[in-house]
């Protein structure tokens, strides 16, 4: 209650003393919709003080005072909380991808396990979003940086999940750091609070100078764009001269994207390609600029690509059916557009052969098996066709002959019963057949052998193991094939690593088993010229989708081999605490410890993430006893 009162009065008072603009009646904002973001909340304090200070009671006051600094300049201003309780990331991009606000804030405070960190701002802006995001950003951390607020301030673009998530424009900001005694006691006076959401909406203010640049779909059009042409040509207004239009497709840049001024509507212009696209679905996001250099928000328009079919091909698994083949045979059919690639979509066409007619939805890929059913009475030929449902058809007639050889046919399926492609399979060391995208695979082999020997090498992430063919020569069908995976925790798993490159040979020792038990490894950029290479490893981590583990591996001055998580991470604890379990019970003689840290890649990942340190003496042996008990403890756990 304490808190109220102060806050109201020292909110009185401040008000009175700073703003001149709401005196003239002048609404620079109006119009203008934002949305603040109190970050933490209820039983997730945040970060919390020496003197007990509370992030998330920090969070929420900055972001109430500043609503009312922004309310006063007209702005539309909306809390994701108003009382100290819990909320869910995901409930909070909800909420933000419902409104669509011109601007999203979320208001955060920065600790340190650091005993003497820096005090100083950081200004994240979404990293997907060149836009409004970065250019509000910038505006921000110059406002910091004349205000002296800290130490410094920096703009950093980021991947936080409040931030990738958000489809509009959005910026995170760590005013300060709570950890730091004087900062904390700043806040705790109510005059840090008033500063820094003062800070912000100046620069608010002062990014919205000229008005904010908005940009609509032509006539309330749909953002869903149906399209049976490779060419887009989408209508747009704006409520500024537009000097020029960014545009991407799923995230990477197209080339040959261009607008065009429709003269006889002012305002009005018409984005367009001239690269043609491929069947499939696509979000095309578009971004304009005006001439006073304001951009405007992205806005998103879900396009899907419905080509024609023109030619249709066959793939069959065999050249020819084995005489007396009964069962199911498999043969490819492949969906060619008018350009002449692949036509990734699924269309209705119909299958027939011998006195067979059914249908036949093909495969999103462009490739789709087809199963003839053969009853073993076919003598010369099997005649197929398949027909789209734009009319185009193709056939091919498959002969059949009298095998001189065995004829093999078999499918293999790895974990959780999906279909292996490239797989190898062997006989005395030699690779006589490979699967193909749907784990197909077919050999025929001299009839002379009897019982024989195949070995399935279904390649990272499953193991090898072998089969036993009996036939005397009439054509096999095997049974279904399993592969069972290396490790299920570790397979096609994501898993990002960050080292200097002076333990290149450490990380190329964990890639290689990681690797083996079917996760998919990559090395993020530390860029050894730029001062804090870990914002640049972080940024590229919190890019990946569905990243599922961070390791960081670094040399430190330090006397025992550490393994540190982030504070709260159940996860990363848990995987911290096995590697010491498993190195303790394979090499008691050395020291490891599992303890949180303070590392920034720790707490701003996304994904679950360990730091491994280790002391700076060069024992080779030592470090590979590491390495393979960190293997060990990840494809376990
Ligand atoms: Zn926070």
């Amino acid at each position: 209650m304490v808190h109220m009162k102060n806050y109201k009065k020292l909110a009185f008072l401040f008000l009175l003393s700073t703003i001149p603009a709401f005196a003239q009646g002048n609404k620079p904002l109006a119009g203008l919709n934002i949305m603040l973001d109190p970050g933490h909340g209820g039983a997730d304090s945040g970060a919390v003080g020496h003197l007990g200070l509370k992030e998330s009671d920090t969070n929420l006051r900055v972001a109430r005072y500043l609503k009312m600094l922004l309310e006063h300049d007209g702005a539309n201003v909306t809390l994701t909380r108003t009382q100290d309780k819990s909320l869910p990331l995901s409930k909070r991009v909800e909420l933000s991808n419902e409104a669509m606000p011109d601007l999203f804030i979320s208001v955060h405070h920065n600790a340190s396990l650091n005993p003497k960190p820096q005090n100083h701002t950081e200004i994240y802006y979404n990293a997907l979003d060149s836009g409004v995001s970065k250019f509000v950003g910038e505006h921000m951390t110059e406002g910091f940086e004349e205000a002296k607020f800290t130490d410094y301030s920096k703009k950093i673009p980021a991947g936080f999940y409040v931030l990738r998530n958000n489809n509009a424009p959005a910026i995170l900001t760590e005013g300060s750091y709570i950890s730091v005694p004087d900062s904390e006691k700043n806040l705790r006076s109510g005059k840090g609070l008033t500063n820094e959401a003062a800070i912000l909406w100046k620069a608010i203010r002062k990014a919205y100078e000229k008005g904010p640049l908005k940009i609509d779909l032509y006539n309330g059009a749909s953002e869903k764009l149906i399209m049976d042409s490779p060419y887009f040509n989408i209508l747009f207004t704006a409520n500024k001269a537009i000097k020029n239009v960014k545009a991407s497709i799923n995230n990477s840049n197209i080339a040959n994207v261009d607008i065009k001024n429709i003269m006889a509507y002012p305002m009005t212009y018409s984005l367009y390609n001239s690269s043609p696209l491929k069947s499939g679905k696509y979000e095309l996001t578009m971004m304009a600029e005006s001439y006073e250099g304001m951009p405007s928000a992205k806005k998103k328009i879900n396009l899907e690509v419905n080509l024609p079919v023109n030619k249709i091909g066959f793939k069959p698994v065999a050249q020819y059916i084995p005489m007396g083949f009964k069962g199911r045979f498999p043969i490819d059919v492949v969906l060619f557009d008018e350009q002449n690639n692949l036509n990734t979509r699924s269309v209705n066409a119909k299958l027939e052969y011998n006195n067979n007619s059914e249908e036949l939805v093909t495969d999103e890929s462009g490739i789709t098996t087809a199963f003839l059913e053969l009853k073993g009475d076919e003598t010369k030929e099997v005649k197929v066709c398949v027909t789209a449902d734009n009319g185009v058809k193709s056939q091919i007639s498959l002969p059949i002959a009298m095998p001189v050889q065995r004829f093999v046919l078999g499918k293999l399926t790895g974990f959780n019963d999906m279909p292996l492609p490239n797989a190898a399979i062997k006989h005395n060391g030699k690779t006589i057949a490979k699967t193909n995208q749907k784990g197909l695979f077919y050999f025929d082999y001299p009839l002379s052998t009897k019982d024989f020997e195949i070995e399935v090498q279904p390649g990272p992430g499953h193991n090898s193991f072998t089969q036993t063919l009996t036939t005397n020569g009439e054509p096999v069908i095997l049974p279904l094939l399993e592969a069972s995976a290396v490790s299920p925790a570790l397979l096609n798993k994501k898993i990002a690593i960050m080292a200097q490159s002076s333990l290149d040979n450490m990380v190329s020792n964990l890639t290689k088993p990681l690797t083996y038990s079917g996760a998919k490894v990559c090395r993020l950029d530390m860029p050894a010229n730029q001062e804090k290479p870990e914002y640049q490893a972080v940024l590229e981590a919190n890019m990946i989708k569905n990243l599922y583990l961070v390791i960081s591996m670094k040399v430190e001055k330090i006397k025992d081999i550490q393994i540190r998580h982030y504070h709260s991470s159940k996860n990363g604890k848990k995987l911290a605490d096995a590697v010491k379990n498993t190195f303790m019970q394979n090499y008691p003689n050395i020291s490891v410890k599992s303890t949180a840290g303070s590392d920034y890649e720790l707490g701003h990942t996304g994904a679950t993430s360990i730091v491994i340190a280790i002391p700076e003496q060069p024992d080779e042996n030592t470090r590979e006893a590491l390495i393979n008990q960190v293997s060990h403890a990840l494809k376990n756990n």
